[in-house]
Formats: C-alpha cells, sequence, structure tokens
C-alpha cells in the first residue's frame, strides 16, 4: 500500500509536533535509511527499532566512506582500509540492531578529498537507483540544514530525486548533533532502558566513539543521547530522551492540482 499525499498531510500538523507511535503507522510502509556516513542510523536507533519491531520492512543504504577515522586508531590504514572499517563497524551495529537479513547496501560515491559525499551527477544517478529498486514510502536522512556537507549532498540529491519520482515518498530529516536549525513535526520518545540499548548500538563505531573521547571528552553514545535529552526537553515531554524529524515531501498531482 503506498501512502497517499493525505497520509502525508496527516503526519505534518504544523505547530504541534505528533510522537510516532501515535500515529499507529501502518506496517505496510516502506522504510528507507539513506546514510551519509555509517553511524547515522544508529543515531535514530530507537525509531528504527520501533519500525523494526512494527513489522515494516527497512531497507538500510550507507556511503562508503573513511572519514572521521583518525589516523592514530589503526597507524599505517589507507583511506580504503579505513572505509572497510567503518563499514564494519556498521554491519555489526546492524547484527546487534537485528535487522532481518543482516545487511546494509554499501553506496560507493565519488568523494572529496576528505572522504566525504559530494553531488557530481553519478552520485544523483546511484542514489536515484537505489530509491527506484526498493520504491519506499518513508526515507529517513539527516537534515539538509547541517554544518556537515556530506549531509547537506545527500539531502540535495534525495530532493531531486524525490520532485523526479513517479510516486510520492516521504522525507524524514533526522535532527542530529550538527543539525542547525529545523521544525519538528514528528518525535520518537523513549526512556532510560532504550538509552542504555542505544548507547551499545552507537559504540559499535568505535573509531568514532575513540575520537569523541579524545576530543569531546565524552563519547560517541553521550554526544547522540545529548541530542535525543535536548529535544525531549524543547518538546517538554515527560520522556527523557527523544529523535526528532521535519517531514518533507513533493507530491506531483497536489502540485498539478495547485498549479493548474
Ligand atoms: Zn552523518
Amino acid at each position: 500500500m503506498k501512502m497517499t499525499s493525505r497520509d502525508f498531510n496527516s503526519l505534518i500538523s504544523f505547530g504541534k509536533p505528533n510522537a510516532i507511535p501515535e500515529l499507529s503507522p501502518p506496517n505496510t510502509l516502506r522504510i528507507m535509511m539513506l546514510a551519509p556516513h555509517p553511524d547515522d542510523f544508529d543515531a535514530i536507533g530507537v525509531t528504527m527499532k520501533f519500525f523494526l519491531h512494527n513489522g515494516n520492512p527497512i531497507v538500510v543504504g550507507v556511503a562508503r566512506t573513511g572519514s572521521g577515522v583518525e589516523d592514530a586508531y589503526r597507524p599505517g590504514l589507507t583511506l580504503a582500509g579505513k572505509a572497510d572499517l567503518r563499514d564494519q563497524e556498521q554491519r555489526r551495529s546492524l547484527q546487534f540492531f537485528g535487522l532481518p537479513g543482516g545487511d546494509f547496501t554499501s553506496l560507493c560515491f565519488t568523494n572529496d578529498e576528505g572522504d566525504q559525499l559530494t553531488d557530481p551527477p553519478e552520485n544523483l544517478t546511484l542514489v536515484e537507483e537505489f530509491v527506484s529498486e526498493n520504491a519506499p514510502d518513508i526515507v529517513f536522512l539527516p537534515h539538509g540544514n547541517d554544518t556537515n556537507s556530506a549531509h547537506k549532498a545527500m539531502y540535495s540529491q534525495l530532493k531531486q530525486v524525490s520532485q523526479r519520482s513517479e510516486y510520492p515518498f516521504a522525507m524524514f530529516l533526522i535532527r542530529d548533533p550538527k543539525t542547525i536549525n529545523m521544525r519538528t513535526d514528528l518525535y520518537m520518545p523513549f526512556d532510560q532502558q532504550d538509552a542504555d540499548w542505544k548507547a551499545q548500538l552507537l559504540r559499535f563505531h568505535d573509531t568514532q566513539h575513540q575520537r569523541n573521547l579524545r576530543t569531546r571528552n565524552y563519547g560517541f553514545d553521550d554526544r547522540v543521547l545529548n541530542v535525543n535529552r535536548e529535544i525531549a526537553r524543547d518538546l517538554s515531554l515527560t520522556h527523557e530522551y527523544a529523535e526528532a524529524y521535519e517531514v518533507e515531501y513533493f507530491d506531483k498531482q497536489e502540485i498539478s492540482r495547485r498549479t493548474g
């Protein structure tokens, strides 16, 4: 069952953010995670777990990159070796998460000199192929209003794909530590037990965990959970933590009705 523009509209209630579980999303909705980095999936682990237990099919595409791995982590490692290491961390985290099939698609984009995703035409083609092969209803990805260039590039590509797509799909844009500003349409509240589980999930990205410990004096788990705590505070929730999303979608029929 494909979502209609009315379904998407019911997800967006300007000015009043909704808790995802309260929307009782149908388990037929096809979920996609499109990650500019290995670890972006884990940053919304509790929402993904909700959809997993809800019975929704989940497909994960992760940009292959060796960025963010310090030379001191494993001296002598090439950039390709660093990318292999990050792939391995993602694979282990998804096994722990319990993704059926336990695997993700490693997307080999053209990257910049820092091995971060950029947006030449061949990258757009790769995003378009991955989306059309998997026909998602909802695509999760980091918000485009972000200081990270790979987050911005991925958003810009998916937005173009959504505008050209034959059928509508919604983009659920993730608030993460680098998001500058966004509207919150949906959130996933959670408690300490889920926070502990999520911390464990995040720590599978040991290259990132060690870098955070060294440069920030706190781990990658705390870096993400601090944002989740901030979201819950911003929304005045009774839960201590929440993951947050801005919903964006483009519906050709809706637009042609409005303009034609
Ligand atoms: Zn990222």
